[in-house]
């Protein structure tokens, strides 16, 4: 690979927010020098054999012949699927890459933003409600000032990982910005996604800290808000962001609804 493309492709790697425009460009890029690689290397294998089948084929029977053709194919297929096998897993973690947070692992604010659009198109078509609700963990900037940021760091996956753990199998929850995390609950009304998100603030509360730095405080708010027929994203997202604040408002470590 030239090492224009190669840091190229570090580079889109290494940033968890690159536009998939750029990782399609860069993959689209890597298969056509990948292909015209291969070519040329079976141009070499041709030349090169050409000549030494030639001196190596005098006094072989047919059938011998034969079998060091069916040889040279099967090398051939072998590298050509050494080569398809690495674009399959790089299309795969450029796909990863640009749906999730590199971090927690959770899914990417683009990938929940999707996945809002599609909600909505399916509340529409079958009159099913569903709620959002918008986490943030609090006095974050504290931990990591007080512990260090690689702690900040294990608290972000910790909080991730209860949340994974803590969701119904068809809920979604990504990471939506530094230390905030959004969740969609489906065919859930406001009621419901008060249980919901209380069980969640509990949950995170219970975490340990104690193993990573000595008195480290984990808790997080909680706004949520049931998504109005016939609305814009944006307009819900306006709706539990306020609620979000109104819980930090009223103290922190609390779940506000903001119907
Ligand atoms: P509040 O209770 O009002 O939410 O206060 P806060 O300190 O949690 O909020 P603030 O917005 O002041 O600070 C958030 C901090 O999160 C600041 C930023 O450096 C940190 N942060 C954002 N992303 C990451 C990350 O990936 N890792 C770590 N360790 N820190 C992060
Ligand atoms: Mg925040
Ligand atoms: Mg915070």
């Amino acid at each position: 690979m030239d090492l224009q493309l190669a840091s190229r492709i570090e580079g889109l790697l290494n940033d968890p927010t690159a536009p998939v425009a750029d990782l399609r460009a860069a993959l689209a890029d890597l298969y056509e020098r990948c292909r015209s690689q291969q070519q040329m290397l079976e141009r070499l294998t041709q030349i090169s054999d050409k000549y030494q089948r030639a001196e190596r084929d005098r006094g072989l029977s047919y059938a011998e012949q034969l079998q060091r053709k069916v040889r040279q194919v099967e090398k051939i297929v072998r590298i050509s699927d050494g080569y398809q096998s690495m674009l399959q897993d790089l299309n795969a973690r450029l796909t990863a890459l640009s749906t999730h947070d590199e971090l927690t692992g959770l899914p990417n604010r683009r990938y929940l933003q999707e996945r809002l659009t599609q909600a909505i198109a399916h509340a529409e078509r079958n009159g099913e409600n569903f709620s959002i609700a918008l986490l943030d963990i609090d006095f974050f900037k504290r931990i990591n000032d007080s512990a260090g940021h690689a702690v900040g760091d294990v608290v972000l996956k910790r909080v991730a990982a209860c949340l994974r753990e803590g969701m119904r199998d068809y809920d979604i929850c990504a990471r939506w910005g530094g230390e905030e995390f959004l969740i969609l609950f489906a065919c859930c009304d406001q009621q419901h996604a008060a249980q919901l998100a209380e069980r969640i603030r509990l949950a995170v509360a219970a975490l340990p800290t104690a193993d990573l730095h000595p008195g480290l405080q984990l808790s997080a708010s909680i706004g949520f808000t049931e998504f109005h027929p016939a609305e814009t994203i944006d307009a819900a997202l306006k709706r539990v962001d306020d609620a979000l604040y109104r819980a930090k408002d009223a103290g922190r470590n609390c779940v506000v609804g903001n119907p």
